[in-house]
């Protein structure tokens, strides 16, 4: 699909991802050049450059590679940058293997400040909150891989099996979502839930209350019509 899609769209999308990345930046989830954000459209992914700092790059740096993570022109103009000219992100083979494995459109990964520290902790955030059911369920932490290798990509698939989001062990976070939006909101609320863990289970003599999987199935299914609008006759 890739040269055929929209021109207007796909330079929306490229402005969409580098906004996400400064995001990122912006509300401390990761420090100078760490973290990737992309996003798909069709076959075409479009991805953040590795190495270099978000606020120095223009939404045409933003690089575009077709599921093989071959360079693609991603709608530049002949005389726009050359496409590949700045390097996918180091990530992209984790970027790739979600892509290829669920139905995500835009994929977020950071450094969070308490999402790291709780990746080295445990193997899956307990269930301190509700928004747990928002990523799917008590959110897996895959095992330690060296960033940028396919064994990471391996495990991270593995520890998203029905969720939308897992920590990434002494790593960060990798959250997907079907908008930038929603991929961004899942990651924001990931690092809050592993603060608000940290902060309940560093009070001496206390263990934190939990949810059970009941709880959080009615939870997920309260979750599902939140934020909708209602029609006038009240309903979803
Ligand atoms: P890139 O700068 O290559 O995107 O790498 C940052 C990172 O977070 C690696 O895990
Ligand atoms: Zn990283």
């Amino acid at each position: 699909m890739t040269d055929r899609t929209d021109d207007g769209t796909i330079a929306r999308i490229r402005a969409e991802v580098l906004a996400t990345a400064r995001r990122t930046v912006a509300d401390g989830l990761v420090v100078g050049t760490s973290g990737n954000v992309s996003a798909r459209i069709g076959d075409m992914i479009l991805v953040t450059p590795g190495g270099v700092p978000y606020d120095r790059l223009r939404p045409e740096d933003v690089v575009a590679v077709g599921l093989d993570g071959r360079p693609v022109s991603g709608g530049l103009a002949p005389d726009g940058p050359a496409p590949g000219r700045l390097a996918p992100t180091s990530e992209l083979p984790l970027h790739l293997a979600v892509y290829r494995a669920t139905d995500a459109t835009a994929i977020v990964h950071t450094h969070a400040v308490h999402a790291t520290a709780v990746s080295t902790l445990v193997t899956e955030l307990p269930a301190i909150h509700y928004m747990t059911a928002a990523l799917g369920g008590p959110v897996r932490v895959a095992p330690y891989a060296l960033y940028g290798s396919d064994e990471l990509a391996r495990h991270a698939l593995t520890a998203l099996d029905g969720r939308t989001g897992c920590l990434l062990r002494n790593h960060g976070t990798l959250t997907y979502g079907t908008t930038l939006d929603q991929a961004y909101d899942r990651t924001a609320q990931l690092e809050w839930m592993c603060r608000v863990w940290l902060a309940a289970s560093g009070v001496s003599g206390r263990t934190p209350s939990l949810l059970d999987a009941g709880q959080l199935a009615e939870a997920g299914e309260k979750l599902r019509g939140y934020g909708r609008r209602r029609d006038r006759a009240g309903r979803d």
